[in-house]
Formats: C-alpha cells, sequence, structure tokens
C-alpha cells in the first residue's frame, strides 16, 4: 500500500461559462470553495477541439479578478496549431499563470481536426523546450484506461512516456472503485514513475448524466452504486445523500490508503463539492 506523510493537496475545477449568468454564477461557486476548501488551485477546462480557447482565458482572467491566486488554465492540442498554443502560452506567462493541465484533448464531434501533435506527451514536451522549468505540469491518468487505447500495457506506457517527457504531477480519471486506483499507483511505483497521481473526484447528483459521461470517458459505475441509484431516479433528495455518502466514503479511503491529494469536478456547482468536503476527515 502506497503511503503519503505530506499534507493532502487540494485542487477544485472549472468550465468556462457560456454565458455573462453562468459567468457570475462561477464567481459565486468560486467564492464558496476559496472560503471553505480554500484549495491549492483552481483548474480551468478547454473545450474539445479547442473551443473554449478565448472562453478559458477570459475564465481564468475573471477568477484572477475576483482574487483567486492559483489558477491553472488546462491546454489541450487537439485543434489548436503550435503557434496558437505558442502564444497562449506566452499570455499564460504574462498572466503570472505557473500551472497547466496538459492534455492531448477530446475529439470534437465534427472528428479529429488537423494537429500539430497528435499526443499529450508532444505537447507537454514542447511546453518543457519552450517554456524551461516554468510551469507545474499537470498530465491526465487512466487507473480504468483511457477509452481508445489499444491494450492496458501500452495505455500505461503511454501514460510513463508522457509523464517522462516533463510533467510534475497528474489528476486521475474519476472513478468509483479505489482498487483501480491502488494498482495504478503500485503499478507507477514499480516503473519507478514517483510524481504525485491525485484522484479525480465527481460528485454524483444526476444519474443520466452520470451514465451518459461514464460511457464516454471509460469510467466504471460500480453495479451497487448503479443499482441505488436508479432506484432513486424519481427521488433527487435521496438520490443526492446517497451520492454524497458513497464519493465522501471514497474520498476519506483515498485518503487513508495515502492518496496525495483531490481534485473535484465540481462542475461549477459549490454544493455537491461542499457537502463531501463536510463529510471528509480531516
Ligand atoms: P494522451 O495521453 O495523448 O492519450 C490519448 C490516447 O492515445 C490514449 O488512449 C493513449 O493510450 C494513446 N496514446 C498516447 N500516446 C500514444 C502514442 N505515442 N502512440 C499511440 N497511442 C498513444 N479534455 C478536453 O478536451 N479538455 C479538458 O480541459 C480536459 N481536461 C481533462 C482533465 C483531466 C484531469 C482528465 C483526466 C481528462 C481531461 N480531458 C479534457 C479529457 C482528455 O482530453 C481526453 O481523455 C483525451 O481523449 C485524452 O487526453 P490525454 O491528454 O490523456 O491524451
Amino acid at each position: 500500500m502506497s503511503t503519503n506523510s505530506n499534507k493532502p493537496v487540494f485542487s477544485c475545477e472549472f468550465f468556462p461559462p457560456r454565458t455573462d449568468d453562468g459567468m457570475e454564477k462561477l464567481i459565486d461557486t468560486h467564492q464558496q470553495l476559496k472560503g471553505t476548501i480554500n484549495p491549492s488551485f483552481f483548474s480551468v477546462t478547454f473545450g474539445a477541439g479547442g473551443t473554449t480557447r478565448d472562453r478559458t482565458l477570459e475564465t481564468v482572467k475573471q477568477l484572477r479578478a475576483d482574487g483567486a491566486q492559483n489558477i491553472a488554465p488546462h491546454i489541450s492540442c487537439m485543434g489548436s496549431s503550435k503557434q496558437q498554443l505558442s502564444e497562449l502560452l506566452d499570455t499564460y506567462i504574462s498572466l503570472g499563470i505557473n500551472r497547466l493541465v496538459t492534455l492531448r484533448g477530446d475529439i470534437p464531434k465534427e472528428g479529429t481536426p488537423d494537429n500539430d501533435f497528435s499526443y499529450a506527451n508532444e505537447l507537454v514536451s514542447f511546453i518543457r523546450e519552450k517554456t524551461g522549468d516554468h510551469f507545474h505540469i499537470e498530465i491526465a491518468a487512466y487507473p480504468e484506461y483511457h477509452p481508445e487505447s489499444t491494450s492496458p500495457v501500452d495505455d500505461f506506457n503511454h501514460f510513463v512516456n508522457k509523464a517522462r517527457a516533463g510533467a510534475n504531477s497528474a489528476i486521475t480519471q474519476y472513478f468509483y472503485n479505489i482498487d483501480a486506483y491502488a494498482h495504478f499507483v503500485e503499478r507507477c511505483e514499480r516503473a519507478n514513475l514517483n510524481i504525485p497521481i491525485v484522484p479525480g473526484i465527481m460528485p454524483i447528483t444526476n444519474y443520466a448524466s452520470l451514465v451518459r459521461f461514464s460511457d464516454a470517458c471509460g469510467a466504471e459505475i460500480p453495479r451497487w452504486i448503479r443499482k441505488q441509484l436508479e432506484a432513486y431516479e424519481n427521488d433527487i433528495d435521496s438520490l443526492r445523500a446517497f451520492g454524497i455518502d458513497v464519493v465522501a466514503e471514497l474520498c476519506n479511503q483515498l485518503l487513508v490508503y495515502g492518496a496525495p491529494g483531490l481534485h473535484f469536478y465540481t462542475l461549477n456547482q459549490a454544493e455537491a463539492t461542499l457537502s463531501i468536503w463536510e463529510k471528509i476527515n480531516k
């Protein structure tokens, strides 16, 4: 079993809102999470195919104006040229950003656009070549394997290559089965890969969207959770209470196991994350 003597690091993820109302709500969510969890950083996603390049930047600026000190924009090479990414990196440096979540990115519904980079490891190398050690680089990890992976061995080897291209730490896709995470961490240890692997935590608040999203990203919802969520389909209060209990218990088990922190996929909502936080034994 892995152990971690350092204090766990908590972080929260947002997506760039589409409307002014959405931005106002996000700022309120930011204030609530900052006041209670005070995360080490807030990350801001980057839409599939570069569709939110400008809105991600705008969201970063708004959060900064709202007092966020540590912000980690996500950056992906899907649908962005080397030139565009280079300019974006310069902009982030000029804004005092020093952490990035570096990804290949989701493939847009319309199909794969022309890209200068094929995989995230190439983007990690490019950022290191261009900016040296300026950024703390986070990468994505998949304890239950990436949905496009051709084999578990290949997927893990690709992850190791990506990490060795210059990543400082990794954030996982969400999962509800701690064994998958423990297996992944232990595999990294055996490969002498010692970067922190921070579990991504997805609150459960809606059955249909969780199923849809989990199918797309390859996250398994264990049968006992799925059955109970199905039974609560028309009883949203019970569903949410059950979801909070399950996810808080997962967080506690992860911290006891020695996870180096937790990264909350907040979906721009404070309530579920704060309810889970209240139940975490710190
Ligand atoms: P990669 O590490 O490049 O891997 C993609 C696939 O290619 C894997 O199957 C891998 O095994 C395979 N592969 C890697 N290298 C090679 C190689 N050399 N040869 C052959 N195959 C290879 N998506 C967004 O669009 N925007 C976001 O903001 C965003 N944020 C995310 C944050 C986190 C924490 C996580 C876990 C995911 C996020 N995603 C985001 C989703 C992510 O972009 C998708 O899962 C995407 O499909 C893969 O991105 P990656 O960086 O993991 O890709």
